[in-house]
C-alpha cells in the first residue's frame, strides 16, 4: 500500500471538545527529509518501496494530509517534579488520527491551545534523539512509542542557543497519559473522567470492555505494565530523566523522550537531567517514582473506584517489579533456572559494577562469551579483585544450569546487545546532522534496530565509552 492510500480515523475528536483542541500543524521553513523508518511504515501497512519522499516530507510538515485526518492536540495535566500543574496538554504535538491501532502524532509542529509560553517547536538535536532511541528501545524489547520519519528545516528556534526546528512523526497505540486523568479529576469533571476511562478501555484494553469492574481491572493492568516497564529500564541501565505524570503512558510504554540516557559506567544514583538537581528522577529512584506516579493515577481514578480497591492493586507493584527484574537479569546472566541466592548474586554484581566503574553494555556482552577465561573481563573494571570474587560465585552458580555452554552463549548474545545508543554516539550523529549530513542518523537507525548483530563498520561504538564522554548530563530544554 502507498502512504496516500491510508485512511485515518479520529475517534478522539468524537469526544466532547473539552478533551482536545482541533488545530492544524504550522509548517517549518524549507523542510528536508532526514530519515524514514521502513519498520514503522510496515506497522501501518505501507510498503517502503512505494514511498514517495516528497510525500513523507509533506506529511511531517503538515502540508499533506492523509484521508480522514483531523488534526488535534490533547488536553492533560500532570505532576511535574512532585507539584501538580493543571494545564499542560500537547503544547507542541499534533495528532493526525489513527490506523492499524497506531495513533500518528507530529512532535514540533507548532503552537496549540496548550503551548503556554512555548513556541510549539522541537529542535533537531532532540528530534534525532527521540527518533533513534524509540527504535532502539523497541529492538531491545522495551515497550515504547515508535518513530516513522524525521524532517529538519531552516526554521530558527531559540533555546540556550539558536537551533533549527525539526519534526518527528511518532506512533503509539495510545497517547493517553496519567496526567490525562488528573486533568478531569482535579477540575471535578467526574463524568468526563469516566468518558476518558471508557475511551481508554475501548482503545487499549478491549478485552476488559463489558467485564465486571473494568476500571479496576484496567488500573491493575496499568500497575503491572508500569512495574514491568521500570524493571526493563533498570535492567538495561536506562534513565528516562523526566518521569512527570504527564510523561507516564496509561498503557505502560516509554514515551516523551527528553534528556534520557543509557548509562555509560554504572552509577546507581546517576541523573541524566541536569535540571534535576535533587535527583528525583535518578536511575535508582525510577521504580519508586513509578509507584508514586501510580498513586497519583489512583487518586485521579478515585471517583470511579474506591481508594481501598485501588490500593490493593497498587500493593502488587513491588512483586510485579521484582519478578520481572529477576527474570530479565537472570536472562542477562544466562541462568536458566531460579535459585534462592540469585537476588544476592545480582545485588552483588551491581555493587561490583559500581565500585569498578564498569560500563554495563560491553561488560554483559563480553560476559556472553565467558567460558572461564577472565582475561577479557578483568580489564573492564577498576576493581578486579571484586570482579574476580563475583566471578567465583558466578562460576559456582552456573553449575546448576542445565543448558550447555554454547546454548548459554547463544541465549546471552541475544539478550545482551552489542550496540546501545549512548549519548555520545547520538551526539556524533547530531553534530553531523547539524552540518547537513544525515548519513550517520540513518546508519544509527540500522544499529538501533539490530543491536545484537555484528556491524563491522561500527565496532568503535561497541566498546566502553571514551572517558571524556561518560555520564554526560543533558537539559530538558529541547
Ligand atoms: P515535556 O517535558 O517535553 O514532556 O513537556 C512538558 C509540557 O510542556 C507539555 O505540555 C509540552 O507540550 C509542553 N512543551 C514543552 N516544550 C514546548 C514547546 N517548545 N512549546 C510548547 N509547549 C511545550
Ligand atoms: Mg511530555
Amino acid at each position: 500500500m502507498k502512504l496516500s492510500d491510508l485512511t485515518l480515523t479520529t475517534p478522539y475528536v468524537s469526544l466532547d471538545p473539552i478533551f482536545y483542541h482541533e488545530v492544524a500543524p504550522t509548517p517549518l521553513k524549507n523542510p528536508k527529509l532526514i530519515s524514514t523508518n521502513p519498520h514503522a511504515l510496515e506497522l501501518l501497512g505501507v510498503d517502503f518501496s512505494e514511498i514517495n519522499e516528497e510525500e513523507v516530507e509533506k506529511l511531517l510538515n503538515g502540508t499533506f494530509m492523509l484521508k480522514g485526518s483531523r488534526p488535534y492536540a490533547m488536553c492533560y495535566a500532570g505532576h511535574q517534579f512532585g507539584y501538580y500543574v493543571q494545564r499542560l496538554g500537547d503544547g507542541r504535538a499534533i495528532n493526525l488520527g489513527s490506523v492499524n491501532g497506531w495513533n500518528l502524532q507530529l512532535k514540533g509542529s507548532g503552537i496549540t491551545r496548550y503551548s503556554r509560553q512555548g513556541d510549539g517547536r522541537a529542535v533537531l538535536r532532540s528530534s534525532i534523539r527521540e527518533y533513534l532511541m524509540s527504535e532502539a528501545m523497541h529492538a531491545l524489547g522495551i515497550p515504547t512509542s515508535r518513530a516513522l520519519a524525521i524532517i529538519g528545516s531552516e526554521e530558527r528556534v531559540a533555546r540556550e542557543r539558536w537551533e533549527s526546528g525539526a519534526i518527528v512523526l511518532r506512533l503509539a497505540p495510545s497517547w493517553i497519559r496519567f496526567g490525562s486523568f488528573e486533568y478531569f479529576f482535579h477540575t471535578n469533571k467526574h463524568k468526563e473522567l469516566e468518558t476518558l476511562a471508557d475511551f481508554l478501555l475501548r482503545e487499549s484494553f478491549p478485552h476488559l470492555v463489558g467485564v465486571e469492574n473494568p476500571y479496576l481491572k484496567m488500573y491493575s493492568e496499568i500497575v503491572k505494565r508500569t512495574a514491568e516497564l521500570m524493571a526493563q529500564w533498570q535492567s538495561v541501565g536506562f534513565n528516562h530523566g523526566v518521569m512527570n505524570t504527564d510523561n507516564m503512558s496509561a498503557i505502560g510504554i516509554t514515551i516523551d523522550y527528553g534528556p534520557f540516557a543509557f548509562m555509560d559506567t554504572f552509577e546507581s544514583g546517576y541523573i541524566c537531567n541536569h535540571t534535576d538537581t535533587a535527583g528525583r528522577y535518578s536511575y535508582d529512584n525510577q521504580p519508586r517514582i513509578g509507584y508514586w506516579n501510580l498513586e497519583r493515577l489512583a487518586h485521579a481514578l478515585s471517583p470511579l473506584i474506591t481508594q481501598e480497591k485501588l490500593k490493593h492493586e497498587l500493593d502488587q507493584y513491588g512483586e510485579y517489579f521484582t519478578t520481572k527484574l529477576m527474570e530479565l537479569l537472570r536472562a542477562k546472566l544466562g541462568l536458566d533456572s531460579e535459585h534462592e541466592n540469585d537476588s544476592d548474586l545480582l545485588r552483588n554484581l551491581f555493587t561490583v559494577m559500581e565500585n569498578g566503574r564498569i560500563d554495563m553494555s560491553p561488560f554483559f556482552r563480553t560476559l556472553s562469551r565467558y567460558n572461564g577465561d577472565r582475561s577479557q573481563l578483568l580489564p573492564l573494571t577498576l576493581a578486579p579483585n571484586q570482579l574476580n570474587e563475583w566471578l567465583d560465585r558466578y562460576d559456582e552458580r552456573l553449575q546448576s544450569n542445565t543448558s550447555s555452554l554454547e546454548e548459554r552463549h547463544t541465549q546471552m548474545l541475544r539478550t545482551n546487545p552489542k550496540y546501545v545508543l549512548k549519548n555520545y554516539i547520538l551526539q556524533e550523529a547530531i553534530d553531523e546532522a547539524e552540518k547537513g549530513n544525515f548519513t550517520l542518523v540513518n546508519d544509527l537507525l540500522i544499529l538501533a534496530q539490530n543491536p545484537y548483530d555484528e556491524h563491522n563498520n561500527f565496532e568503535r561504538y561497541a566498546g566502553i565509552t571514551p572517558q571524556q564522554h561518560t555520564n554526560l548530563k543533558l537539559s530538558c530544554s529541547s
